[in-house]
């Protein structure tokens, strides 16, 4: 971490009970800033707080919520702006998948992964945008996108669908507010160690099978992610603005070619 990058910043997360998004959370917290912490259960989000440094004048707020509800996402916005006094950067972290055979796919299943995973960065992008148009607030958003913006991944439909959606929520946003200053860009992980996978993780027949897909013959840690959200955020990328950074130790590299290039 650098020393007080984000000092004086406010930062909002989302899904940040675990994994990616926790880790983000706690980047932004040892680099000065407030992080407003969103989840849907208080207790796993106060417990995370309890692992960030402590910021001076304030405390991290907790945002609770369901990320994908229209309600839950304008009041856990506006407690957040209240609680931390402004607010400069938006991370929409929150995502899921579920796993089905495409001809098999629950209506259901397919709409709750639309729903996190695009409605879920949309609401929040909306909520918050609005807010900095008001006040003239020149902020920047990152969203979590993922390897399968452009890599399809069969068995997981929507998650697919949702992730492609992501990454012209991003493009869009982007082009529309670039003259007022607001930069919206995504991060697009690759195969990382976190809660939801360590059923590979914890079996070495998975682990070598995913690892070795991968170019760098490893999965990437959470705080890997969060090195590329907080650059996005930071003085260091004012220039950019609409773009997919892929972490993701070359897993979009056709790995294939590596060895056979003929
Ligand atoms: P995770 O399941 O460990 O964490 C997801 C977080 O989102 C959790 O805190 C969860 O409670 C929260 N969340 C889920 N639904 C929510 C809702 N409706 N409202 C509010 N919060 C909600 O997953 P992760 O691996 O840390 O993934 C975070 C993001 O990174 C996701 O968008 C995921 O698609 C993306 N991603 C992960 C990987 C990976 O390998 N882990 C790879 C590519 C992309």
């Amino acid at each position: 971490p650098y020393k007080d990058r984000f000092a004086g910043k406010k930062v909002l997360v989302t899904g940040a009970s675990q994994g990616i998004g926790e880790a983000t959370a706690l980047r932004f917290a040892q680099e000065g800033a407030q992080v407003a912490l969103n989840g849907r259960k208080e207790d796993k989000l106060i417990a995370v707080r309890d692992k960030l440094p402590k910021v001076s004048g304030g405390e991290h707020p907790i945002a609770t919520g369901d990320i994908s509800k229209e309600e839950d996402v304008k009041r856990l916005v506006a407690e957040s702006i209240k609680a931390m006094g402004g607010l400069d950067v938006l991370v929409c972290n929150a995502g899921y998948q579920i796993a089905s055979p495409s001809e098999d796919i629950e209506l259901e299943d397919f709409e709750g992964v639309m729903a996190v995973n695009v409605t879920g960065v949309m609401l929040p992008c909306r909520e918050v945008i609005r807010y900095w148009l008001e006040n003239g607030i020149k902020g920047t958003i990152i969203v979590n996108s993922s390897v399968h913006q452009i890599i399809p991944k069969p068995h997981y439909l929507g998650y697919s669908a949702s992730k492609g959606a992501v990454g012209n929520i991003v493009r869009t946003l982007a082009l529309e507010y670039a003259s007022r200053g607001i930069r919206v860009n995504a991060v697009a992980p690759g195969a990382i160690v976190t809660p939801i996978n360590m059923s590979w993780v914890n079996d070495p027949e998975q682990y070598k099978a995913v690892s070795g897909h991968i170019p760098m013959k490893r999965p990437g840690e959470s705080r890997e992610i969060a090195d590329a959200v907080t650059f996005l955020a930071a003085e260091d990328s004012t220039y950019i603005t609409g773009q997919t950074l892929y972490v993701d130790g070359g897993l979009t590299l056709y790995g294939d070619f590596e060895k056979n290039w003929s």
